[in-house]
């Protein structure tokens, strides 16, 4: 029985058309991971239907979902590595390449297309701007064909500041691209850029604010597959935990196989917005934790952690509980969670 992504079609559609407008053609729809609760299949088909040039994926296994449905290019955003072996030298995969000795190496492919990553204050992959120099004499030497310098930018932070920098380095390098390749950068941000440097064709990556950015146009729900009136001191469940007041059990489709109960570890920063994650994933005095799951409304307590298909929650006192085969709303992190059905109207 079903964990279900409700998909409200035109209005999601409209959403997907109007960020390609805000971010113009250069836009390179991310596909990755989940497909950000899609799958990787439907976004592919997605990709398509916008009419976009490229699409990027997140690591070279994710390949080949793409370029069996999307007829233009491939990004591979994970780096190149001499000993990766789901590589996929397609002419259509575009590598992305992060150190200059990656470089040297893959000149034994001539021909293959590269974006350089450069290293932001990310720290994660790329190399630094002293390292440019012989990164553009490798490209030549191995006869690599340059499609950009790729930027990946903090969530937080200056980025168009840093973004800019960037470019001011491409400018004075001797890389022969003008093609930057960037992450999280909002569309009136790269407006700006592009106005400032004309010169630049910036190609923004965007996976969040595309598929996931209207959500009121997505709706999730579960179905409640049983129902169990339950007495004060009652013990259920794997753990035999007592119930403590009287109420219902409902048992709704969704579990760890799902991804609920699993939330990723979250960014929260402020006592706020710790507060709010522990209000969400919290524990109240007796050790029960509050559930992604809604009925009438609000969010209900776990009887026990999630099974792997289903749950338990408690509804507690005389109020209604929904009857078996009534969907309820369930709060969940898209990116993290596998839908057992996708509906699109
Ligand atoms: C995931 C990813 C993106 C897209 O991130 P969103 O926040 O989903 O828009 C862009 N660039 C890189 C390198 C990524 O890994």
């Amino acid at each position: 029985m079903p964990l279900t992504l409700h998909v409200d079609g035109d209005r999601w559609r409209t959403h997907l058309r109007d960020t390609l407008d805000a971010f113009g053609p250069g836009l390179v729809p991310v596909a990755k991971g989940n497909g950000y609760g899609f799958g990787l299949a439907s976004l592919a088909r997605r990709c398509d239907w916008l009419g976009v040039d490229t699409v990027a994926v997140g690591t070279y296994a994710e390949a080949p979902q793409l370029l069996s449905r999307f007829d233009g290019d491939v990004l591979v955003m994970e780096p190149w590595r001499p000993f990766l072996s789901t590589v996929s030298y397609d002419a259509r995969v575009v590598h992305t390449v992060s150190r200059v000795d990656d470089l040297r190496a893959l000149g034994a492919r001539p021909g293959t297309r590269v974006v350089v990553e450069a290293l932001t204050s990310m720290a994660r992959h790329g190399m630094d701007r002293h390292e440019l120099a012989a990164a553009a004499a490798a490209v030549r030497t191995g006869r690599l064909q340059l499609q950009g310098l790729a930027l990946h930018l903090p969530l937080l932070g200056e980025r168009e500041p840093e973004a800019e920098r960037w470019a001011a380095v491409l400018a004075a390098s001797q890389l022969d691209t003008s093609s930057v390749w960037v992450s999280h950068l909002s569309a009136a941000q790269v407006r700006r850029l592009t106005a400032e440097r004309p010169e630049l064709t910036l190609r923004p990556r965007v996976g969040t604010d595309l598929w996931l950015g209207d959500r009121g146009a997505l709706r999730v729900t579960a179905t409640v597959l049983d129902r169990h009136p339950v007495s004060r001191g009652q013990r259920v469940g794997y753990r035999q935990r007592a119930i403590t007041r009287a109420g219902h059990v409902l048992v709704v489709s969704g579990g760890t196989s799902q991804g609920i109960g699993l939330e990723a570890p979250s960014g929260a920063a402020g006592v706020r917005r710790r507060a709010t994650a522990l209000a969400k994933g919290g524990l109240d005095a007796a050790g029960h934790a509050l559930s992604p799951f809604r009925v009438g409304g609000r969010q209900r307590w776990f009887v026990e952690p999630p099974h792997m298909q289903v749950s338990l929650l408690f509804v507690p006192g005389a109020e209604p509980a929904p009857a078996v085969g009534a969907e309820i709303d369930v709060d969940v992190r898209f990116t993290t969670t596998t839908f057992d059905r996708v509906v699109l109207s």
